[in-house]
């Protein structure tokens, strides 16, 4: 069964990210960039199907500029085996994304489709959920166990205050939680190995897609920043502020 996985280049999580002067987004100049952590997620979940003997073959897909290739060098380094840079300079959302990805698995046939539940970035969620649509397969979202077994997935999802089994007929759509596993690092000889396993450039032309954005950001603002702290001496003060100040007591 091939696995096909879905990655995205974003700013790195542990960068703070710093809104531009001018309010149209978020500084991306000099910062450094890396893959959404639910799409390594994803990887790590895409190679243990393969050490397991269910995946034969993954293939790391990502849409985006062509420095997104680090991002697939990555993921051929944790265990892919070939990868495809669908290249565009335009910044993707999720519909075109979903409809590029649908191209790659009509050409690919893969059993399982591996996404991250959302892109750290613009927190969509929702790339996963328009392929399935497209796609018309099924869906397992917030994925924190998945089970391949005779032609199905068992997915256990994280849902409000519980968790919900459910199967799907393959292939399908996944998508990964946080608790779905904790991705390994790349080892030195598989990162040097990596750079010789194919990587394929296609454009979003090539899958019938326009990716010119439907939706205009009018405007990004930071969160309001927080108001100092103040030290009390006593407890006796601390209980009065509490008392009349905060009025939380
Ligand atoms: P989103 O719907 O934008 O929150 O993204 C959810 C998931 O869709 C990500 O974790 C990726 O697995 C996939 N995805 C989103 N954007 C891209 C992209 N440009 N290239 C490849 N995969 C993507």
């Amino acid at each position: 069964m091939k696995v096909l996985v879905a990655v995205k280049r974003v700013v790195d999580y542990n960068v703070k990210v710093r809104v531009k002067a001018d309010k149209t987004g978020v500084e991306l100049a000099n910062v450094k960039m890396a893959m959404n952590p639910f799409c390594e997620i994803a990887v790590e979940e895409a190679v243990r199907l393969k050490e397991k003997g269910i995946a034969t073959e993954i293939i790391a897909v990502s849409v985006g500029p062509q420095n997104a290739q680090e991002q697939l060098r990555t993921a051929l380094a944790l265990g892919a085996d070939r990868a495809i840079l669908v290249q565009t300079e335009v910044d993707a959302e999720p519909l075109a994304i979903a409809k590029i990805l649908k191209g790659i698995v009509d050409q690919e046939q893969p059993g399982l489709i591996v996404l991250g539940k959302q892109a750290i970035d613009g927190d969509n969620n929702q790339t996963g959920q328009m392929l399935a649509a497209l796609a018309g397969i099924g869906q397992g979202t917030f994925a924190s166990v998945v089970k391949v077994e005779g032609g199905k997935a068992q997915v256990t999802r994280e849902i409000d205050g519980g968790l919900q089994t459910v199967e799907l007929a393959l292939p399908a759509v996944v998508t990964t939680d946080l608790r779905l596993n904790e991705p390994r690092y790349a080892s030195l000889p598989n990162i040097m190995k990596a750079k010789k396993k194919p990587l394929d450039v296609k454009t979003p032309a090539d899958f019938g897609v326009d990716a010119t954005p439907r939706v205009k950001t009018l405007k990004v603002e930071p969160p309001a920043e927080r108001k100092a702290g103040i030290k009390v001496k006593t407890v006796e003060e601390l209980v009065e502020k509490l008392k009349n100040e905060a009025k939380v007591i």
